[in-house]
């Protein structure tokens, strides 16, 4: 199959430009990567940080490519966006983690990327119920992360999604928190669950004070809504310090542990640190 798939490469019209060819082929590549299901969710787990316990893990997805290696998500999910192929990996995320999370202890979490363009899929309420439904896991440990371009795109129709996710238990997150535009306004727009801190405050925090005085507002908005705050690339003990100080609910970073395959959770239960 992986040579009759090669094979098709040579059908391409020798005017089509080299960025748009190299995307026809990694299109091909990833659907065939489905098919041989190449796909992997890989967790990272998050902590409290008063209590330094796992709380929850987060489903990052990784592509074990059969020449290439591991490849990380940057380098495939934007072409699986632009081609709606993220509709079938997301819906191939949801089902793992859901699945991985109903065999973890009872009080441990699992956070679930989406993607835009999977709210503008009629069927995502579907997948969602189904991958609860099929695992048995409890909607009350499901959080879904998703960043404010959601709320940019056909806003109505996707906060009556949320607002139905949200119904059924499921816990809703504002992801890569401060990156984008008008934030604070999309606070009110939704009741979030979660407010996520995007990594490159938290990576500064040590040398910028602006960086410093972002995070302290953002826990204190946290606090006064009522909002968890987890911070997002904690790497060091001066960071986790220093985000204890502010009152920040929880940390994820590589100094507790990168991602790691689902049969490593239990390591990352027992050791507080796993480089
Ligand atoms: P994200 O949701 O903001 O995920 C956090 C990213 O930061 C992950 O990169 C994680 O490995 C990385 N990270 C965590 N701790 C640290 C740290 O201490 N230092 C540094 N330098 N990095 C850290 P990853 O796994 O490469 O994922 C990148 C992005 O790809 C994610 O950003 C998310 O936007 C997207 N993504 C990953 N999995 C999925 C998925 O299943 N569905 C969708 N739609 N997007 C996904
Ligand atoms: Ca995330
Ligand atoms: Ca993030
Ligand atoms: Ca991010």
């Amino acid at each position: 199959a992986k040579a009759d798939g090669r094979g098709t490469y040579r059908f391409f019209e020798t005017g089509m430009d080299a960025r748009a060819q190299a995307r026809r082929l990694l299109e091909m590549d990833l659907r065939a990567a489905l098919q041989r299901d190449e796909f992997e969710a890989y967790y990272q787990p998050i902590r409290d940080v008063a209590s330094g316990r796992v709380v929850a893990f987060e489903a990052l997805l990784r592509w074990n490519h059969p020449q290439r290696g591991l490849i990380a998500p940057i380098s495939f999910i934007p072409v699986a966006e632009e081609t709606g192929l993220i509709v079938q990996l997301g819906e191939f995320v949801l089902r793992s983690a859901c699945a991985d999370a109903a065999t973890w202890p009872g009080d441990v979490d699992v956070a679930v990327n989406l993607s835009p363009v999977q709210f503008k899929n009629p069927n995502l309420i579907a997948s969602v119920t189904e991958a609860l439904t099929a695992s048995g896991l409890d909607a009350r440990r499901l959080e879904l992360e998703i960043t404010e371009s959601v709320l940019l795109q056909n806003s109505e129709a996707t906060l009556t999604t949320l607002h139905e996710l949200r119904a059924m238990g499921v816990r809703i997150s504002l992801d890569d928190f401060g990156t984008g535009y008008s934030s604070l306004s999309y606070l009110r727009s939704f009741p979030f669950d979660k407010i996520k801190i995007d990594r490159s405050f938290v990576s500064e925090l040590a040398t910028r004070e602006d960086s410093m005085a972002i995070i302290r507002a953002v826990t204190g908005l946290g606090r006064s809504l009522g909002i968890v705050t987890t911070a997002e690339g904690v790497e060091n003990d001066a960071q986790l310090e220093l985000l204890r100080r502010e009152g920040c609910t929880q940390a994820q970073g590589y100094l507790f542990s990168k991602p790691r395959p689902a049969s490593d959770v239990a390591i990352m239960l027992e050791r507080p640190r796993l480089r």
